[in-house]
């Protein structure tokens, strides 16, 4: 990276460290800056493009009358501690859309190929559950990635640009030194992916210290149909990592498996309306896929609830 590029990233960090500052408990006042400052600061057209339209609906509108994605956003930056609002919006605006679009288009232009913008990694296979049909089980301690391969990917990623990770398992979380990892790569936006069942409030607190990462945590649906795939408990497990998550002001949301059994229920009002209760900011839902062994193809959903779901 130039001089000029250095000078310029290093100058929206700080600007943009001290608008995060200022949205504290009004983010409706001074998120209007905050767009400003994204549409000064973003590279390419499209970004601009986006900054602008949501920047449209502020002067527009109230807030009652906002677009669920502008609400959900006021929403996060209300419930957010203030160094996860400050760590995540710098390392994504500033890190991933400033200075690792500018690493990207340099890396497309000297080697020729396009780095992706987020990458995705798991450290584990393994898991603390055994839900039916994952291939979770089959795998063992000597099958994870090792730190040194983990920390190695993740600096060479940075180098080509991408500051935006995904982090998956198995449960990376049954992993202490993943968090070391979060921590040491501090410039890096994270998002897990975890049963939560083992989001303590002690592990919420740490991921609440870190800053740079955000959860999603596996809800299949409403306590019976979540236990009946994972295990008795496991639902009221679950939810008390929402909730310990939300104490400590960390961003989350969630992430269902959907299998024949439990097409129908996870798109039910009931069900999306205790997640937004629980404090929920996104959610995430993906098709039962049958891999590995002990895959069970009858949990494929059909044609039919594929359709409903579009
Ligand atoms: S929580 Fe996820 S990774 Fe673990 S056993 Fe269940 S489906 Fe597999």
């Amino acid at each position: 990276m130039g001089t000029v590029d250095t000078l310029r990233q290093k100058t929206a960090a700080y600007a943009v460290k001290e608008v995060v500052r200022l949205l504290g408990d009004e983010p409706e006042k001074h998120l209007k800056g905050l767009l400003d400052l994204a549409g000064l600061i973003a590279v390419t057209e499209d970004h601009k493009q986006v900054i602008s339209t949501v920047r449209g609906y502020l002067d527009q509108t109230g807030e009652a009358q906002m677009p669920a994605p502008v609400r959900t956003l006021m929403r996060a930056l209300k419930q957010m501690s203030p160094n996860c609002r400050e760590k995540l919006l710098v390392d994504a605006l500033v890190n991933s859309t400033l200075q690792g679009r500018v690493k990207r288009d340099a890396v497309t232009r000297d080697q020729g190929f396009r780095p992706p913008t987020i990458m995705l990694m798991s450290p584990t296979m393994r898991c603390n559950l055994a839900c039916s049909g994952c291939y979770a089980s089959n795998y063992k301690k000597s099958d994870d990635l090792p730190y040194s391969v983990m920390d190695r990917v993740l600096t060479e990623g940075k180098e080509l640009g991408i500051y935006e990770v995904i982090l998956l398992g198995g449960e990376p979380l049954v992993r202490h030194d993943v968090l070391d990892l979060i921590e040491k790569h501090d410039d890096v936006a994270f998002m897990m992916f975890t049963n939560g069942t083992l989001l303590t409030p002690a592990v919420a607190s740490r991921l609440e210290q870190l800053g740079n990462v955000a959860v999603s945590v596996s809800i299949d649906g409403l306590a019976e149909a979540h236990d009946h795939r994972r295990g008795e408990g496991i639902f009221d497990r679950a939810v008390e990592g929402l909730r310990n998550l939300r104490a400590a002001g960390v961003p989350y949301g969630f992430s269902t498996m959907v299998t024949r059994n439990n097409a129908e229920d996870v798109i039910a009002e009931e069900f999306i309306d205790f997640l937004l209760d629980e404090g929920c900011l996104w959610g995430w839902h993906f098709l039962y896929m049958p891999v590995g062994e002990g895959a069970d193809p009858s949990l494929m959903s059909t044609p039919e609830q594929r359709e409903m779901l579009r």
